[in-house]
């Protein structure tokens, strides 16, 4: 075995060079994978966890330069699920399906307020399932009445720790503010989910060895990694997008380094190459988040083309992914799947 990797799997530590040296490899990448697995299901188990995702509002004010959802393409039809219909489907997933955890994801929608959300927390609770947030940033105050209203986790990636590359595909945005907004997650109390894309034009080795560690350094719960693939309605549409190996080789490097956090098979790699999520899964990925959002929605949640997901009722979501899981001898895993943290060496 690679020494480095040997390293990792039994400090779970690495240095930067360390981490750019496995990274350029790619001759150990399969070694690689495998200590991710075996990390995974040392620390985790076999069992993955499914978070429903309702993706309820495809309005955004921010306008990244990768994202399908930005403000300023006009090809996409604006929706918003009201409330009644977002509880209608987490019903469904909690008592019909028998989903844990509900994800609700969205744009940075204004019209969204803090007593809208609130108020739709505070009925999804009444499930008794485990609930996430991707809304973007909001204030402390905000996250505070989440938590307050019932929400127990929230996703908000970095998306590259290249301040400067940040900079120049979030325009408008503030790489200190993003930073603090990730911050504010665990003082309010919620658990910390963030994560990167992989293969952003100039996007380097180094700075997704930055990534590794800042996901150290911030002590996240959840970690989700997306190879960038573009949209053609956005100024990056004409870049190369990222690979899935580099993707799975970031994944498999954050599992060995935050051994016992969640992480998620991404939707977009399975977009990338038919079998993206299984191989996720065998390098150390132990969630997947089936979307239940309604179909009539879907096409209209273009973050970027082709995603595997969009044709799919939610029943059909769901079983495409168990389908997925008992295929690879996993299960799925009972319960919220809160981020259970494991003593290891620093
Ligand atoms: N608006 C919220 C936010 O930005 O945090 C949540 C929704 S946003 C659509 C969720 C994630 O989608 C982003 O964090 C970004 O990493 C990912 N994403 C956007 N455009 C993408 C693309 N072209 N390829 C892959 N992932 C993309
Ligand atoms: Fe909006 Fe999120 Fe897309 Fe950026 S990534 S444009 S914040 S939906």
């Amino acid at each position: 075995m690679h020494p480095l990797i040997e390293k990792a799997l039994t400090n779970h530590h690495l240095e930067k060079n360390e981490l750019v040296e496995l990274l350029y490899n790619d001759n150990t990448n399969q070694e690689l994978f495998a200590a991710a697995d075996e990390t995974r299901r040392q620390y985790v188990g076999d069992g993955v966890h499914l978070r429903g995702l309702i993706e309820f509002s495809n309005f955004c004010r921010n306008n990244c330069c990768y994202c399908g959802l930005r403000r300023d393409n006009k090809n996409i039809e604006r929706y918003r699920i009201d409330e009644d219909t977002i509880f209608m489907l987490a019903e469904h997933a909690a008592r019909n399906l028998g989903l844990k955890t509900v994800v609700l994801q969205s744009g940075e929608d204004m019209y969204f307020d803090r007593e809208k959300l609130c108020s739709v927390i505070r009925r999804i609770k009444t499930l008794g399932v485990a609930l996430t947030l991707s809304i973007g940033e909001k204030s402390l105050e905000d996250y505070q009445a989440y938590k307050k209203a019932g929400a127990d986790r929230f996703l908000l990636r970095i998306e590259t720790t290249d301040k400067q590359l940040y900079l120049d595909n979030d325009p408008g945005m503030s790489f200190e503010n993003r930073v603090e907004c990730i911050k504010n997650l665990g003082r309010a109390g919620l658990e910390i989910g963030t994560g990167v894309l992989v293969g952003l034009p100039g996007q380097t080795i180094d700075s997704y060895a930055d990534d590794i560690l800042f996901f150290k350094e911030v002590n996240a719960d959840m970690i989700g990694i997306g190879p960038f693939i573009p949209h053609p309605d956005t100024p990056l549409k004409d870049a190369a997008g990222g690979t899935l190996d580099m993707a799975l080789k970031v994944m498999a490097l954050t599992r060995l380094l935050l051994p016992d956090i969640n992480i998620p098979a991404t939707t977009a790699m399975e977009t990338l190459t038919p079998n993206g999520q299984a191989k996720a899964l065998k390098a150390g990925a132990n969630v997947i988040m089936p979307n239940i959002t309604l179909t009539q929605y879907r096409r209209h949640y273009e973050l970027y083309p082709g995603k595997s997901t969009t044709g799919y009722t939610p029943d059909e979501s769901l079983k495409a992914v168990k389908d997925k899981i008992s295929a690879l001898g996993r299960f799925v895993a009972e319960g919220p799947g809160f981020h259970e943290k494991k003593n290891f060496l620093p």
